[in-house]
């Protein structure tokens, strides 16, 4: 690929109508999938969570898939507001997100998208500091 992500044809397929079908899709596939396997839903602000999902249903603890997230139990109010950020980022690329979710990384650590949500807020553990008294170069 080496075209950078901001050229023209991406500017047009991440334009916000476009972008915003896409997401509206998702949402709909992930509510529709929450719905068929039995779980709760709930609007938190403009995110439909869906709680009592197995956990082969989505991945880590959970996935925002559109403007819906499904989890089984993990719905604490950071978590939310992480996801919440992952909503909005759909919201701007649609379907584009899914691709470039994953190209970003499967390391939450270094995954863009996972920093801009934040990491402690979503169960990612910050990566270990420095040791006390900061790097060990003389
Ligand atoms: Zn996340």
């Amino acid at each position: 690929m080496g075209r950078t992500l901001g050229g023209p044809a991406f500017r047009l397929v991440t334009a916000p109508p476009l972008a915003r079908g896409g997401a509206r899709i998702a949402t709909k596939a992930a509510r529709l999938w929450g719905r068929i396997l039995g779980g709760d839903e709930r609007t938190e602000g403009e995110l439909h969570v869906i709680t009592g999902l197995p956990k082969w249903a989505f991945g880590r603890g959970g996935t925002t898939v559109g403007a819906t997230y499904l989890t089984h139990a993990s719905d604490a109010p950071s978590v939310l507001e992480h996801e919440d950020v992952h909503r909005r980022q759909w919201e701007r690329y649609g379907l584009w997100f899914i691709p470039m979710y994953f190209a970003a990384g499967q390391d939450a650590h270094t995954n863009r998208f996972e920093i801009e949500a934040g990491l402690e807020k979503g169960g990612y553990k910050p990566r270990r500091s420095l040791p006390p008294g900061g790097a060990a170069s003389p």
